[in-house]
């Protein structure tokens, strides 16, 4: 389970999440929409901590955080918590951040063998099945400088799987990619989508998002305008905003 609630969070002044409540259960799939600034990749990366709310609950399986007011200074025991949180999510952003100097299973094995300190024949072994999965079984020894755009956000999503993640977070997967490359790395999603994998989506694919998720949110100036079944919130939205949103997307 993933929960957020009452997150909040302001740069220099300006309110860019206004209270928000998600969560999301085993075998969720949220998509996330909304314009350009609504506070999306903010919300995303307040999840991992990567950008601290000025307050707010986070929680991930077991662990759970707490702020209460800006510029929160983490106890120890928080900063425990904290990495125990971010052990269980993978992310995967619109650009790709392979590290340019390992193969594609160098850079898939990894935070399981350096970080998570697992044995070194297990993290080859499912290295090689997460590439497979991700349709790279022959990529193995490949650099990231010679794999396409979608090749390399594939070995992106076969890296976030091998930390063996609870939830597993995108931000834009597609967007960085040539319009050929991202039926690709869509379907790579979907197939995930159908395993039951937890996940959170922001994303501009419209038609994707509607088919992957099982609930969807439309985010307005860093607040939750709309949200609910797929069908309700991209077809049939209650909200004046939000259908205007997804009626210019199409
Ligand atoms: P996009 O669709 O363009 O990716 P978004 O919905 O992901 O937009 P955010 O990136 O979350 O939007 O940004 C929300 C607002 O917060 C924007 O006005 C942005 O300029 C501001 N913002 C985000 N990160 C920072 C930061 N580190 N410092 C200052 N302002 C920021
Ligand atoms: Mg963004």
């Amino acid at each position: 389970t993933v929960k957020l609630t009452d997150i909040r969070k302001s740069f220099g002044g300006q309110e860019v999440l206004r209270g928000i409540d998600l969560a999301a259960r085993d075998g969720d799939v949220i998509a996330i929409i909304g314009a350009s600034g609504s506070g999306k990749s903010t919300l995303l990366r307040c999840i991992p901590l990567l950008e601290i709310p000025d307050q707010g609950e986070v929680s991930v399986g077991d662990a759970q955080i707490r702020i209460r007011d800006a510029g929160h200074r983490f106890s120890r025991a928080e900063r425990q918590t904290v990495r125990r949180l971010r052990g269980q999510l993978g992310f995967v952003f619109q650009s790709f951040n392979l590290w340019p100097h390992m193969t594609a299973l160098q850079n898939v094995m990894e935070v399981p063998l350096h970080v998570q300190g697992r044995p070194r024949a297990e993290c080859r072994e499912e290295a090689e099945a997460m590439l497979a999965k991700v349709g790279l079984a022959d990529k193995f020894d490949a650099w990231p400088a010679h794999l396409s755009g979608g090749q390399q956000q594939r070995v992106a999503i076969a890296r976030a799987l091998a930390m063996r993640p609870r939830a597993l977070l995108f931000d834009e997967p597609t967007s960085a990619l040539d319009p050929e490359l991202v039926g690709e790395v869509l379907r790579v999603i979907r197939a995930l989508a159908e395993e039951g994998r937890t996940m959170l989506i922001v994303t501009h694919e419209m038609t994707f998002a509607r088919e992957v998720s099982n609930h969807a949110i439309y985010l307005q100036d860093g607040r939750v305008e709309e949200q609910g079944p797929p069908e309700q919130v991209f077809l049939d939205p209650q909200s004046e905003r939000c259908r205007r949103f997804v009626g210019m997307q199409r």
